[in-house]
C-alpha cells in the first residue's frame, strides 16, 4: 500500500513519520530527489537524493518521476522506479510529498491513501515554524505563506489529522493504517484461499 502524507512545514510531520516508521517496519519512506542543498545532519541517499538541477531536469524529461514539484524554489520528485523496486520487495511505502505532488499522483490514478496533517491553528503553526529556527525571517515568511496556501487543499485528502500533540496524531495515523490493513484489497492479497472457497 502507498500512504501519502502531506502537511505544511512546521506541522510536525517528520516526527509523526519517524514514529510511524518505527512502529510499522514493513513500511519504508520514499526517498525523494531534490535540488535543495542538504541541511546539517542530512544524508544523501537517506533523507533525500541530493542532485543538481541538470540531473533533475534530465530525470523529469525522461518521465522518471511519479510526481515532481517546486517547493520554496527547490525541486522535489518521487522516482517511480525506486518506489516500484521497494514494492517488488514487498514493502509498503510512505510518501512525504506536498499538495502539488498529491494532485499529480491523483491525476495519474496512483493507488494510495492520502493523509493531510493539520496544525491546531495558524497561530500555532507560525509559533512552531519560528521555534524551529533553521531559517532567516524572509524564509520563514515564505514558509508561512506557502503553508496557508497548502492548507486550502485539504479537500484532496482522504483523512485529515490534527496535530495537537504528537502522541495523539501518531495514534490517529496508526489507526488509519490499522484500518487499511483490514481493507478488502490488503486481505485478499494476504489470504488467497478466500477467493477459492467452493
Ligand atoms: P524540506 O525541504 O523541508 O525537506 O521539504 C519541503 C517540502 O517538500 C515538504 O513539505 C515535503 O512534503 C515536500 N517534498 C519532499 N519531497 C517531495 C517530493 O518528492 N515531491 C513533492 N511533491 N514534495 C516533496
Amino acid at each position: 500500500m502507498r500512504i501519502f502524507i502531506s502537511g505544511p512545514s512546521g506541522v510536525g510531520k517528520s516526527s509523526i513519520i519517524t514514529e510511524i516508521l518505527r512502529r510499522n517496519q514493513d513500511f519504508v519512506l520514499s526517498i525523494s530527489y531534490t535540488t535543495r542543498p542538504s541541511r546539517p545532519r542530512e544524508l544523501d541517499g537517506k533523507d533525500y537524493f541530493f542532485v543538481t538541477r541538470e540531473i533533475f531536469e534530465d530525470m523529469k524529461s525522461r518521465n522518471e518521476f511519479l510526481e515532481w514539484a517546486r517547493v520554496h524554489d527547490n525541486l522535489y520528485g518521487t522516482s517511480l522506479s525506486w518506489m516500484e523496486g521497494r514494492e517488488r520487495q514487498g514493502r509498503n511505502i510512505l510518501l512525504d510529498i506536498d499538495v502539488q505532488g498529491v494532485r499529480q499522483a491523483q491525476q495519474k490514478n496512483s493507488p494510495g491513501v492520502y493523509i493531510f496533517i493539520l496544525p491546531p491553528s495558524i497561530e500555532e503553526l507560525a509559533r512552531r515554524l519560528a521555534r524551529r529556527g533553521t531559517e532567516d525571517d524572509e524564509a520563514l515568511r515564505i514558509r508561512l505563506r506557502n503553508a496557508k496556501n497548502e492548507l486550502r487543499s485539504w479537500g484532496m485528502y482522504d483523512y485529515l489529522v490534527v496535530n495537537d500533540d504528537i502522541a495523539g496524531a501518531v495514534r490517529d495515523v496508526q489507526s488509519i493504517i490499522s484500518a487499511l490493513r483490514c481493507s478488502r484489497e490488503e486481505i485478499i492479497e494476504r489470504i488467497p484461499w478466500l477467493r477459492e472457497i467452493e
